[in-house]
């Protein structure tokens, strides 16, 4: 049986249109773009052709995409290049719920000598905006807001925050990596100064990520090295997986545009009922009101997630849980903290995130076999017995 995928938010299938776009840059195309010769330079050409693609998707032009290797590199890049673009400030802003690639990038940042302040969520993982606002200052040099959680998919308002942050002359910038294809991008229309994107979130390649930088930000490279990318980005170009992420961009504006993505969120929709109308003592991570279209996070209470993810898997069903096992005990995740799930239900999370590839049968196959796995736990769970019922 094949596995029924619903981890996109971890990383998604390479659409089979990208892999064709990739497969002549392995075989027959593999000139060096910064080659003298035409037969480097019309690799140049694709990956000229690719850059236009994924600019469309964002509505940016095609000088302010930068090709990196990922979602992090783009996220350190960009927060390092805002760094050393206002050398005498020493704040930097960010929320308590970012993916590692932005907290940890922080808590190194804080020991070397930056002031940092992580911007609260509500219960419903919702950013409490005039917390962010008050702490504002004249040395505040960048402030990261993610645009969507990875891990509950709640949306936060960066559009709103972006133009308030940039009316007091601060860097903006987003870890934008869970948005391209669910939801439309436009750096026109709001103020954004660098947003991070990565490939594999959005049926391309993993080894690439883009990061937009908006014509005239102050900008210093990360990865110093030839003059690839303008100068911005030294190294030479993973040409296949740029050619690819071009046609995965293509890919997502059609997506976006023809249907695909509501039929996503009524699956998605139809699996959280489905759970939670079978499973007693289930909840929703989150809020429901500003989500992405294709994750639900749901706790049931009193078991590990670790667990349902075991039995989940020799059911052929792949998700991820929203604990982490750091130092042999099983630690909730930092998300769910700090929105104080408490710790019976964090336990027992579990993270669906679907693609347009998932089919109704896989959701109905799930909504039937998940149920029973969960009971069989809580049988064997000995707080279940005693606090539950
Ligand atoms: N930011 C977010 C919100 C993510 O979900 C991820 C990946 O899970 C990253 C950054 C890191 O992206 P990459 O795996 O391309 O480094």
């Amino acid at each position: 049986m094949e596995p029924i995928y619903v981890d996109n938010n971890a990383t998604t299938m390479v659409a089979p249109q990208v892999v064709e776009a990739m497969t002549p840059y392995f075989t027959e195309l593999y000139g060096n773009p910064s080659s003298m010769h035409s037969f480097g330079g019309q690799v140049g050409g694709a990956i000229e052709e690719a850059r236009a693609k994924v600019a469309r998707l964002i509505n940016a032009s095609a000088g302010e995409i930068v090709f990196t290797s990922c979602g992090t590199e783009s996220d350190s890049t960009a927060i390092r290049a805002a760094l050393a673009a206002n050398p005498d400030k020493r704040h930097i802003v960010t929320s308590r719920v970012e993916h590692p690639a932005i907290k940890n990038l922080y808590e190194q940042l804080s020991t070397q000598g930056y002031r940092t302040t992580y911007v609260p969520v509500n219960s419903a993982g919702e950013l409490d905006l005039d917390y962010l606002y008050d702490n504002l200052t004249d040395g505040t040099a960048v402030v990261s807001i993610m645009w969507a959680n990875n891990e509950t998919g709640v949306i936060f308002p960066v559009e709103e925050i972006a133009a308030e942050v940039r009316k007091r002359g601060i860097v903006f910038h987003s870890d934008s990596v869970q948005v391209p294809g669910k939801l439309t991008i436009d750096v026109q229309a709001n103020p954004f100064d660098m947003l991070s994107l990565s490939g594999h979130k959005l049926h391309a390649s993993k080894g690439v990520g883009v990061l937009y930088i908006r014509k005239g930000t102050r900008f210093s490279p990360f990865m110093v090295g030839g003059h690839q990318e303008g100068g911005r980005r030294g190294g030479t170009e993973n040409v296949a997986s740029i050619v690819g992420l071009g046609a995965a961009a293509e890919l997502a504006g059609e997506h976006l545009a023809d249907g695909s993505i509501a039929k996503m969120a009524a699956l998605r929709d139809r699996l959280e009922k489905g759970l939670l109308e079978s499973v007693p003592r289930s909840m929703v991570n989150g809020t429901v009101g500003s989500r992405l279209p294709n994750t639900t996070s749901i706790s049931f209470e009193y078991i590990e997630g670790e667990a349902i993810l075991l039995m989940m898997d020799q059911l052929g069903i792949c998700a991820s849980s929203g604990s982490a096992c750091t130092s042999g005990s099983l630690e909730p995740s930092h998300v769910l903290r700090a929105m104080g799930v408490p710790f019976t239900a964090a336990h027992g999370s579990i993270r669906f995130s679907l693609s347009t590839y998932n089919t109704q049968e896989e959701i109905d196959y799930i909504i039937e076999n998940m149920p029973p796995v969960i009971a069989r736990l809580r049988e064997m769970s000995p707080f279940w017995e005693k606090e539950a019922v």
